[in-house]
């Protein structure tokens, strides 16, 4: 089944999300302490894809084995899935655009490996506010990239951005099965 990656770093509301795209409450445990999600888990969606969710890099305050680590095993997962169609690499809408996130995606862009931008929290800041930090995304992002990669406005709280979501996915499996 195609397969679709969820990362981001820590506390990013990649559980909230997941939660919010299963529509169930206790698979992907939301919890205030950054770090818990450290294992790779699949969430089968539709009957028809698999939703990969892969840890949090980035958390501050482990130390830099642990961060090693870490990437490691996320570099380790991207160079051999064979099923994955595309990445999503979430940030947090109220953040500037962190050097951290932007390199990730560099990567991606280097292996080849399609992504979107999920920006999470929506329902933090107001309209106008949404607007302008995209507008700062894309500034940065087009320093690097021909155009600002396909993104997305969610909120787990207002259930805000599931139907797009969940509606290109079916769209691209459509597309190639
Ligand atoms: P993870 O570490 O990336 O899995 O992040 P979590 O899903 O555990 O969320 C981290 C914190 O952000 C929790 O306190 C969540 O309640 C909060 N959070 C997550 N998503 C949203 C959202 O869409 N809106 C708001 N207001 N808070 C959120």
């Amino acid at each position: 089944l195609p397969e679709y990656a969820f990362i981001g770093r820590s506390n990013v509301g990649k559980s909230s999300l997941i939660n919010m795209l299963t529509g169930r409450k206790k698979l992907a445990k939301t919890s205030g302490k950054p770090g818990k999600t450290q294992l790779i888990n699949h969430f089968l969606i539709n009957k028809n894809w698999h939703l990969v969710d892969l840890p949090g890099y980035g958390y501050a305050r482990v130390s830099k084995s642990t961060k090693k680590t870490f990437q490691k095993f996320i570099t380790q997962y991207f160079e051999k899935r064979k099923q994955l169609v595309s990445a999503f690499v979430l940030v947090d809408i109220r953040h500037k655009p962190q050097p951290i996130d932007l390199e990730f995606m560099q990567w991606l862009g280097e292996n080849m490996i399609p992504f979107s931008i999920i920006f999470t929290k929506a329902d933090k800041l107001r309209p106008k506010a949404i607007e302008n930090h995209i507008n700062d995304y894309r500034t940065i992002m087009l320093e690097y990239w021909e155009e600002m990669p396909n993104y997305f406005i969610t909120s787990s709280t207002k259930d805000m951005g599931k139907d797009e979501l969940l509606n290109y996915i079916g769209d691209i499996n459509k597309s190639i099965t």
